[in-house]
């Protein structure tokens, strides 16, 4: 379990995130979602050490992180780090690199055999549904969708406990979107990690996540399933904002 105790980070003054308490199943997906500067992405940081809270605790699986200033700190949190794998809006992949030597980087660094990343790479591109010959192309010869193919690949190689992908469908156009949802949904199902998922389309939040968490201005308005954030409403915010989306996708039912 991921559990945030009253974390909070300010950028000159102004919260990010304000206050947030927080537990995030395992094995399961979540969703966070919450209007544009609502602190999403600076959430998703401090659960995996990019950001550090200016108060308040994270702790994933009953180890609470401790300050990242020491030396033991950094190395304990550069472990935790490997176990959480990371996927952002337009992939963040090296472009100077091909996309295999993307997915290599971290099991070259970390000694592995050539022939154990070849396996590891061959069974991603399975699940992932790429192509091996794609993989010899740099970032930018790659359809958006296939860089994020990619990037999921990347942030899966070392098989972590963990996931964590922000807005990861955001930059594709809508068809390719809809088909990446599909398969995405399937290949968590599939994998039975903790996932967690921005996103800023409740649809999609409701597609992935039976628990769905919803913030505005830095602070936690609610958590639940979708017939509770429709049903029983705990701010006015809630039903605001779940009336300004579109196209109801939660007819079909979240995984689990
Ligand atoms: P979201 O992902 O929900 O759009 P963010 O977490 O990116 O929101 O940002 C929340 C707020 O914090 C925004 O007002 C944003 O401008 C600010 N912010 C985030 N990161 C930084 C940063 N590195 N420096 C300054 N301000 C930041
Ligand atoms: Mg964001």
């Amino acid at each position: 379990m991921i559990k945030l105790e009253r974390v909070s980070k300010s950028y000159g003054g102004q919260a990010a995130v304000d206050a947030v308490s927080l537990r995030i199943e395992s094995d399961a997906t979540t969703a966070l979602i919450g209007p544009s500067g609502s602190g999403k992405s600076t959430l998703l940081r401090m659960i995996n050490g990019l950001v550090e809270p200016d108060s308040g605790a994270v702790s994933i699986n009953g180890a609470t992180r401790g300050a990242t200033r020491s030396r033991a700190g950094r190395a304990a949190l550069l472990r935790q780090r490997r176990d959480i794998g990371y996927v952002i809006q337009e992939g963040g992949l090296f472009p100077h690199l091909s996309a295999y030597d993307n997915l290599a980087l971290m099991p070259r660094y970390l000694g592995w055999e050539e022939s154990r990343l070849r396996r590891k790479v061959r069974e991603l591109t399975e699940l992932a549904r790429i192509r091996g010959d794609e993989l010899r192309r740099y970032p930018q010869q790659l359809s958006g969708g296939q860089r994020q193919r990619v990037s999921l690949m990347r942030a899966l190689i070392l098989d972590p406990a963990i996931l964590l992908l922000d807005e990861p469908l955001g930059a594709l156009d809508p068809m390719i979107r809809h088909e990446l949802q599909q398969q995405l949904r399937d290949i968590f199902r599939q994998l039975g990690k903790t996932v967690v998922l921005v996103t800023h389309d409740m649809s999609e939040a409701a597609y992935f996540a039976r628990d769905i968490v919803l913030l505005r201005r830095g602070r936690l308005v609610q958590q639940g399933a979708i017939d509770e954030l429709l049903n029983r409403p705990r701010d006015p915010f809630v039903t605001e904002f779940i009336h300004a989306q579109r196209r109801p996708l939660w007819s079909s039912p979240p995984p689990g």
